[in-house]
Formats: structure tokens, sequence, C-alpha cells
């Protein structure tokens, strides 16, 4: 019930309810923290404290169902598309005027609000400066340091952290009914994300994890393989950051197996002969790690997704 279906963010539950409670709820918060690891989950939760008849997110009466089945017309929500764009940013500011429907208060949440234009930003900005109180803002962030600090400013700030690998894995066990190994290398190779978790226990993933690792470390090399595979991991950013992020924990293995002799420090335990068979020197190890790094970095702006992933992959095979 509420706050209790969460693992983890002990600290920042305990202290919205009791903001909640002091009746001392800021205008906007700004939540911060790695992809999947439930930021948006916890304000959905929140809501229905805010919102629910009884006042603690009971989940049976009208207000707490609605939330649930994403239908509080109280409740608006932005941010699922690639760019948050000036009309709705502008929808917002008009609507924020307006008294909420069925509650004392309404609940805007703006998810992925890096995405947001620039104009959309200082549309925002100019509706936080004097928003009507019934309005509590949730701005939903990866990255805080793409939030203009005039923004970030009027929010209360709240960070949250990866979940651990133990709360991970019972995660897993628990709601996926997979088995304890299983569960297992899912709490290594999702970094404390539920989300990306999720994403590795779809097989078509899983499996092309498998084919970009013997591409790269030059089990299997192949250029024509490289091009189809970067294809349809361009498909979305979310994928490509997945993928990317992947690629960076084999190159940091490669260094362990080779460097420490340490194999309990590996991530990706199930392709570690993979890791063993790999025969590149340090030297080039680390300027792999670099180059994936700047690809990771290149995401941020408007890049040919395809053709930097398949760049990646040439140059990654040709020093394997
Ligand atoms: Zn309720």
């Amino acid at each position: 019930m509420g706050f209790d279906s969460i693992i983890g963010h002990e600290k920042q539950k305990s202290m919205l309810l009791s903001l909640l409670e002091k009746e001392r709820l800021p205008h906007a918060f700004l939540f911060s923290g790695p992809e999947g690891i439930g930021k948006k989950k916890v304000v959905l939760e929140f809501a229905k404290h805010i919102l629910c008849d009884k006042g603690f997110a009971c989940g049976v009466c009208r207000p707490c169902i609605k939330v649930d089945r994403g239908s509080h017309p109280d409740i608006l929500q932005v941010g699922n598309e690639e760019s948050i764009g000036i009309e709705q940013s502008r929808s917002i500011s008009k609507e924020v005027y307006e008294y909420p429907y069925e509650s004392q208060r309404r609940i805007i949440i703006i998810d992925n609000a890096e995405r947001m234009t620039r104009e959309a930003k200082n549309a925002l900005l100019k509706t936080l400066e004097e928003p009507p109180s019934f309005n509590i803002f949730f701005l939903i962030t990866p990255s805080e340091r793409d939030i203009p600090l005039t923004i970030r400013s009027r929010c209360m700030r709240l960070v949250f952290s990866p979940l651990h690998r133990e709360q991970l894995k019972e995660y897993f066990k628990s709601t996926l009914l997979v088995n304890n190994e299983k569960a297992e290398l899912l709490s290594y190779i999702s970094h404390g994300s539920i989300g990306s978790g999720l994403f590795w226990t779809m097989e078509e993933n899983f499996s092309l994890r498998r084919k970009i690792a013997e591409l790269v470390l030059g089990k299997n090399k192949s250029f024509l393989r490289a091009s189809v595979i970067a294809e349809k991991v361009a498909k979305s950013q979310r994928e490509m950051t997945m993928f990317l992020s992947f690629i960076l924990s084999l190159y940091r293995d490669v260094y362990c197996v080779r460097e420490c002799g340490d194999t309990a420090m590996i991530v990706n335990k199930d392709i570690r002969e993979l890791l063993e068979w790999e025969k590149i020197n340090l030297v080039r190890i680390k300027t792999s790690i670099q180059r994936i790094e700047h690809t990771i970095n290149l995401l941020r702006y408007n890049v040919n997704k395809w053709l930097i992933f398949e760049n990646l992959m040439l140059r990654l095979m040709e020093s394997a």
C-alpha cells in the first residue's frame, strides 16, 4: 500500500511524508537520479497520499483508484516524448490558473524534464515564479545539470540513488519469478536500476548483448554484422543508452580480469569466457573506454545514432 510497494528510497519517502504531515509541501520538487530506479513511481504513490480521501494512499477510495488507473483529472503529465516543446509548456501554464477539478490540489508531473526545449524551459520558469498555491510540480530527470539553475533553485531537490544489489535481487525473484542465479545476474547487469533489469529480461535484448560482446571483443568480427546491430540498437535513445552502458561495463570487466585478477568484481558473469578470451592490451582497453564514454556524451546532442554506434563498434573491433 502506498510507499510500501516501492523498494528502497526510504529516506526520500519518509521526508515526503513528513512534509505532507506538517503541511509544508513546496510548490515544486525536482527528483533526480539514474533512470529506472523508481523516481516516477515515488511521485505517483506520493500523489496518492496527497489526493487520497483518507489521506494515506488507502488504495481503495475513488481518488486512489483513479491515480492507479492513470485517469485522475488533477494529475497532469508530460514527458514521454523525445522532446517537450513550447506548446506543452504553455498548456501547463494555462491549466495551473484553473482550479483543480476534484481535489484540493493539482499534481503536475514533468518527466524527463531535461528534454524541455529552451522555450519550454523559459515558459515553465515564468509559471514557477508565481504559481497558484494549489499546484505541486514534480520535475523528474536523470541529469540535474541539464535543468537550468533558475528552475532548480525554485524546486525542492531530492536526489535518488541506484538500488542495492540485494534489493534488486529480491525484487526480481519475487516479481519475475526467476531463479536465484538469474536474479543474481540481473542484479549485477542492471546497475541499480529496476528498469534496466527489466530491459535485459527481454530475450531480444539479452541475446543482442552477447552478439555485441562477441563482436567488439574480437571473437566474431564482421563489419556487416556491426552495421546490422547498429541499426537495431539505434532505434531509440533508451536502447542506445542501455547498450552503450553495457559495452562500457564490458570493458571495465576486461580491465578487471586483466589487472585486478578479481573475478568477483566482474558484472557480466554470464559471458565470462568472452572476457577472458580478450587479448587486447591495457592501453587499448583504456582508449576503448574513452571512446565509449565519448559516444555516450555525444548522445546528449542531436546526432545520427546509427552512425555513431556503428562507428564505435568498428573502432572497438579494430583494436580487438
Ligand atoms: Zn485513498
